[in-house]
């Protein structure tokens, strides 16, 4: 039987999907499902487990915060993922949009620049049994060479311009998303890899979290 809390959070989590998602407009019935199934409260720190379905950031640890819903859920759908898929993450944070990605396609790998928040998420996915998800600790916006190309890349941190190493590692035909810009705001950008050239659509407006590394920010802002 599932306690209080418990089948509160359910409630809160059906109701994020039918409010925060659905009703502006997200409409993937992959990513709609996936989100209703992944169990956000686990991903965020335990004080904050009652705050995990609210329609905002949530610090993480480490000066960090997991994506509002909406953008997830905005930013997966942009990237039309297919169960078939081999997706790259940059920016695994809790490991929440990657927990999110493995419900729908094949594998998924997420890097982390940060140790701890690598280790806090490879646990949950053990937890969680969710073992179509990879771990890795590094430079993200070098990518992960070992196991490219992919269909689909997903950034969670802000770049200051689209990273040649990520664009390198699509296959063709393949899309990436990624919030471009200063380190106060961003627009996401949606880039598709074609034969021999790239289309580049501006989404919307965004604040992220500066990407840190060779092919990002040289210092945390
Ligand atoms: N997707 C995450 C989730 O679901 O919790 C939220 C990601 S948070 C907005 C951005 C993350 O990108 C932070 O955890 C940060 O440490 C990480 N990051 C920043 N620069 C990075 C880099 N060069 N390589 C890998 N991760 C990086």
């Amino acid at each position: 039987m599932p306690t209080d809390f418990e089948s509160e959070l359910l409630r809160q989590r059906n109701e994020m999907v039918q409010i925060q998602l659905r009703k502006r407009g997200i409409h993937d019935e992959r990513v709609l499902n996936a989100m209703a199934m992944v169990p956000r409260h686990e991903f965020v720190p335990w004080q904050l487990q009652r705050e995990a379905y609210r329609d905002s950031p949530v610090p993480i640890g480490e000066g960090q915060t997991i994506s509002q819903p909406y953008i997830v859920a905005y930013m997966l759908q942009a990237l039309r993922l297919h169960f078939e898929d081999e997706v790259l993450e940059v920016g695994t944070g809790t490991g929440y949009a990657a927990a999110v990605m493995s419900r729908i396609v094949r594998e998924v790998y997420t890097i982390e620049r940060f140790e701890t928040l690598a280790g806090d998420a490879r646990k949950m996915f053990a937890q969680l049994g969710y073992e179509n998800v990879h771990v890795i600790v590094g430079d993200g916006s070098e990518g992960y060479a070992s196991a490219a190309p992919y269909d689909a890349i997903v950034v969670a941190a802000a770049a200051p311009r689209v990273p040649e190493a990520l664009l390198s590692q699509l296959k063709k035909g393949s899309r990436m998303v990624l919030p471009v810009g200063s380190s106060e705001l961003q627009q996401l950008l949606l880039v598709t890899k074609h034969d021999g050239e790239v289309d580049r659509r501006y989404l919307d407006a965004c604040r992220f979290v500066p990407l840190i590394g060779k092919q990002g920010y040289a210092v945390e802002h």
